[in-house]
């Protein structure tokens, strides 16, 4: 078995939405991945944010085997333990009281659309249901989240979407022009990793929020990429001092199965009633102890190395020549050059280097239990390729 193989048949017979690196990843330990000749990565990218502690973490692993080896899907017909274990955790680590499962970020993020909509309809009638998301989000790739995607490019070939979506620019001002008596919530990330890794400006949340507790407009937070500890905060709306009445969160939640939780606080908890909504495999049992085994090893003491080793990333990519600026919160960085990324990203690629891009930027979302001298030996990879 070799990877030109393996990309072969690949395009052969999948369909080409993906612009694919010319690498087929095999196995690894922790941030160290290899390929099917054997050739060593060090992963910066987790796999999209979603591989929290690496690839082949024992923890983890024998989480998931243990609920693999008793059931591992039940449908929710039937009461869950791991699935009732997770939400309880999620709650009284959040706040949040009520929590329902999807299996990704775009669904987690429909269950916040219907939620918002269903919470405006019992209280203010059909009418009100406008939803505000911010320019350059992005929610997910079902019809209703490319439509709260608030970017041009995710808007063309799949019309008719889905209305009442209405895109602010991230200032208050544009967000005021945009809201009005059928406005139902406002949706947006703290930190838009998909664009960019643009850091949303503090002050700002902080009034959007004030707007929408006197307007009793829904704040909708999405915390697909940026929850489960990435920002060196559980969520990312901790590190703002803000309250969501909702929040979003998927990629990194079952620290590599796929897992979306749609957590509601406060007003909304109870929103959601029998035959409301529903998924087949939604907090599937597996999914979920392997969430569990995360959720409950991501401590005050690990996100304090969370933030520390972004600081000790920042501190160092803003001293490599050409780099430009370095954003982002914790192990959620974007990198500004004055080079092409994707050529930057396809130079790392071949010394041994996962990166990811976003907009025109480098962009690192490694493991959150990245060792040291992995951080070094990127750091080195990254400074030969981009000072050159
Ligand atoms: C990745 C992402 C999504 C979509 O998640 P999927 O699991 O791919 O559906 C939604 N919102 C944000 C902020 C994301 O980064």
């Amino acid at each position: 078995m070799d990877s030109q193989y393996i990309i072969k048949e690949d395009k052969e017979y999948i369909a080409p939405t993906y612009a694919r690196f010319p690498v087929a990843l095999k196995e690894g330990k922790g941030s160290k991945l290899y390929d099917y000749e054997g050739k060593e990565y060090i992963d910066c990218g987790s796999g999209i944010a979603v591989n929290i502690f690496g690839v082949n973490d024992e923890e983890w692993k024998s989480a998931v085997i243990a609920q693999l080896g008793s059931i591992q899907h039940t449908s929710n017909l039937y009461y869950s333990k791991p699935q009732a274990d997770l939400a309880k955790l999620l709650c009284e680590k959040t706040g949040a009281s009520k929590v329902f499962f999807g299996n990704s970020g775009a669904e987690a993020n429909e269950c916040a659309i219907k939620a918002a909509r269903k919470y405006s309809d019992i209280k203010y009638g059909e009418n009100r249901k406008e939803i505000i998301t911010i320019k350059n989000s992005f929610h997910g790739r079902t019809i209703a989240t490319l439509s709260a995607t608030a970017q041009e490019a995710f808007h063309k070939y799949y019309n008719p979407f889905v209305e009442g979506f209405k895109y602010a620019d991230a200032n208050m001002e544009s967000v005021k022009e945009c809201v009005n008596g059928d406005t139902c919530a406002i949706m947006l990330e703290t930190i838009q990793g998909e664009s960019g890794v643009n850091v949303l400006d503090g002050e700002f949340l902080k009034q959007v929020e004030k707007l929408c507790k006197e307007r009793d407009i829904l704040l909708i937070v999405d915390e697909v990429q940026t929850g489960n500890g990435r920002t060196g905060y559980l969520y990312s709306y901790e590190a703002y001092n803000i309250r969501p009445d909702i929040v979003t969160t998927a990629k990194g939640l079952a620290g590599g199965l796929p897992l979306g939780a749609c957590m509601l606080f406060g007003k909304c908890s109870e929103v959601f009633t029998y035959g409301d909504h529903g998924s087949t495999f939604g907090g599937n049992p597996v999914a979920c102890a392997g969430a569990c085994s995360i959720l409950s090893r991501i401590t005050d003491e690990l996100l304090a190395g969370v933030k520390e080793k972004g600081l000790y990333f920042k501190t160092n990519l803003e001293r490599i020549k050409n780099v430009e600026e370095v954003t982002g919160m914790g192990l959620m960085i974007g990198i500004k050059t004055t080079k092409s990324a994707s050529e930057i990203a396809g130079k790392c690629l071949e010394k041994g280097l996962l990166v990811l891009t976003a907009h025109g930027k480098v962009r690192l979302l490694p493991a959150l239990n990245i060792k040291k001298e992995e951080i070094d030996a990127a750091l080195k990879i990254l400074n030969e390729v981009i000072a050159e």
